[in-house]
């Protein structure tokens, strides 16, 4: 059997192993640039990951530029903690879900205007990180045209991150992305009966 010194020292040789290879990998990425990250998939985690990096972002002194495009019924923490922080330009869309509002016309002219807030922040090279949450339902119900959206992404300043969020991502921004994670779900407490809780959902 192997002796504990024995399993000591083979434990040594594979993290020297492997520290080589991280050393080697992290000596390779060498290139700084403005990242596109999309979070979608169906899990819970996307919005709350985006504004996670927010607060990273911010944590360092960033300025940082926020378009929520859907509002739910509850204010969220987020906006409570950065609609006034000096650092933070937080625009929301004014209606809430498209199954609250049961007004196509009314939607599509609020995701219009609301638009307008992300592409001006797409354009300005002072706003080192834009979060466009639940950007992507806008594409998919067609409220937003995806050729100007995907062009203005294209030609934002090149050293600004744009953080995307919202399910079924569409191809086309994904294969613009530098970073894409997909959620899945496994469990969410929601359809076990549990309502949304405070910090957690909102
Ligand atoms: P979060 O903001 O919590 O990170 P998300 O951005 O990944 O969630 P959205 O689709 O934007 O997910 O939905 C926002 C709200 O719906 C949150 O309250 C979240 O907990 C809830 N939710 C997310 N995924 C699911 C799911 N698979 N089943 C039920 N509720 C969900
Ligand atoms: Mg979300």
């Amino acid at each position: 059997m192997e002796t504990r010194e024995e399993r000591n020292a083979r434990h040594k040789r594979a993290m020297q192993r492997k520290k080589t290879l991280v050393d080697a990998r992290i000596a390779a990425a060498t290139q700084d640039k403005g990242l596109l990250l999309v979070l979608t998939g169906n899990g819970k985690g996307k919005s709350s990951s985006a504004f996670g990096m927010l607060a990273r972002s911010v944590g360092h002194g960033l300025r940082c530029g926020v378009v929520q495009f859907i509002k739910g019924q509850w204010e969220c923490g987020e906006h409570l903690l950065f609609q006034n922080h000096p650092l933070v330009e937080f625009h929301v869309m004014n209606t809430g879900f498209t199954w609250e509002t049961q007004d196509r016309e009314k939607d599509i002219a609020a995701a219009r205007a609301t638009w307008q807030h992300a592409a001006q922040l797409l354009s300005n090279p002072e706003v080192q990180v834009v979060l466009l949450d639940e950007l992507t339902y806008m594409l998919t119900y067609g409220y937003l045209d995806a050729t100007e959206v995907l062009a203005a992404l294209a030609a934002r300043p090149p050293r600004q991150h744009v953080i995307v969020t919202g399910r079924n991502a569409s191809e086309g921004l994904i294969a613009m992305a530098d970073t894409v994670s997909e959620v899945q779900d496994i469990r969410h407490a929601f359809n076990h009966g549990i309502r949304v809780q405070k910090g957690i959902d909102y």
